[in-house]
């Protein structure tokens, strides 16, 4: 049995570099390629992962929030960063550390040329976000006549993308509203660039978006969970590697005699002899309380142990009954075999959920 020392989340960089090559082989030559790293990449390390994208050629990043890039760029990240999701609060941070924001409103519009004039700038660049269906951010076709007017009418920012977002790129039954989608964005992209007199660089697909529609890829596509290893597809997960491998360690064992309990509120009642493990992992670094009372499991000399009675905040106490195994050996949670996707539908829940939801307590380490 392998052994371990302490909770660990190992990022695997090769891992990194095989699904950055099978992204780059869906797409033509001329078409860019932004790596989204938001959420401290998908939990595992933004500014490791930015690094090492970096030296792939990667073309662009995109974070959701401002203080997102701002850790980028503190950490010597050059490339540019779109920010997906800025509020005015920080506009100033935003050209302070040349990053690129997402105007996604007229409040926002205003908000930021008035930011951007401010400073002196010109031809700032900003990337114009439009609502094609997904109803969440993004300027609509309507709103394309006013926002043309305020681009043309100033100096200070200049249009450095066009995108939307698709809703459905995964679902194989919503093509019909896919396909709608990415006609919308073609028709505002056309109005607006004739409009502009230059030409933006366009995007709207995510991983799904990539594999699934290859004629939509445009100037540019946008893949974050491609890059970390899951593709929302059996077929396609075959291609990719899992980057993440979340391990720790037994702490102890304990045995239960029938009648005995486990756990906070006594959730789990032995009805037999029960041999229990408990692991430095709780709530608190990620692993949700949906997870417990045998929903759950981890990987225990290659055997599932599950998660008995409820999720304490720092610990878990799982079932090795059948399981050879003893104090300071290896537990895996995730890694690329029993995927975060595969514990995450344990609990209807999806891999980005489980991913991002590592803490940032849990170390992490870079396999080169
Ligand atoms: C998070 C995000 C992405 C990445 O989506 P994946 O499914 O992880 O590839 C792309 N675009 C936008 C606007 C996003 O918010």
């Amino acid at each position: 049995m392998p052994k371990a020392q302490e909770t660990i989340l190992e990022i695997d960089l090769k891992a990194l570099k095989h699904n950055f090559e099978f992204i780059k082989s869906k797409l033509k030559s001329t078409t860019k390629c932004l790596a989204v790293v938001k959420a401290f990449a998908y939990g595992s390390d933004a500014v490791e992962i930015a690094k090492y994208l970096e030296t792939l050629q990667v073309d662009y990043f995109a974070v959701a929030y401002v203080d997102e890039g701002v850790a980028l760029r503190n950490a010597g990240i050059t490339s540019p960063i779109l920010v997906l999701h800025p509020q005015v609060l920080n506009f100033d941070k935003i050209i302070e550390h040349c990053l690129e924001p997402s105007l996604y409103s007229h409040r926002i519009l205003d908000a930021f040329i008035e930011t951007a004039n401010k400073h002196n700038q010109n031809d700032y660049p900003v990337h114009i976000k439009f609502n094609t269906g997904l109803n969440r951010l993004g300027f609509t076709g309507q709103d394309v006549k006013t926002v043309i007017s305020k681009l043309n009418s100033v100096t200070s920012i200049k249009v450095k993308s066009l995108f939307s977002h698709l809703a459905a790129s995964e679902d194989k039954n919503e093509t019909n509203f896919t396909t709608q989608q990415i006609a919308s964005f073609k028709t505002i992209a056309d109005n607006i660039i004739s409009a502009l007199g230059y030409k933006p660089m366009l995007h709207q697909c995510n991983t799904s978006g990539i594999i699934n529609y290859p004629e939509a890829h445009l100037d540019m596509v946008r893949s974050g969970i491609g890059l970390y290893g899951f593709g929302n597809d059996p077929e396609v997960n075959q291609h990719l590697k899992p980057i993440a491998r979340l391990k720790t360690i037994i702490s102890q064992i304990h045995t239960l005699k029938p009648g005995e309990s486990l756990g906070y509120n006594r959730a789990f009642k032995a009805t037999e002899t029960t041999k229990t493990a408990t692991l430095p992992i709780g709530h608190a670094d990620g692993i949700s309380r949906h997870l417990g009372n045998g929903k759950g499991f981890v990987i225990i000399n290659n055997k599932r142990a599950s998660i008995l009675g409820n999720v304490c905040m720092d610990m878990i106490m799982v079932d090795v009954t059948s399981i050879d195994c003893e104090e300071g050996d290896e537990v895996i949670i995730f890694d690329a075999n029993n995927t975060a996707e595969v514990l995450a539908e344990k609990v209807n829940s999806i891999s980005y959920e489980l991913l991002t939801a590592v803490s940032q307590r849990v170390k992490r380490t870079l396999n080169r």
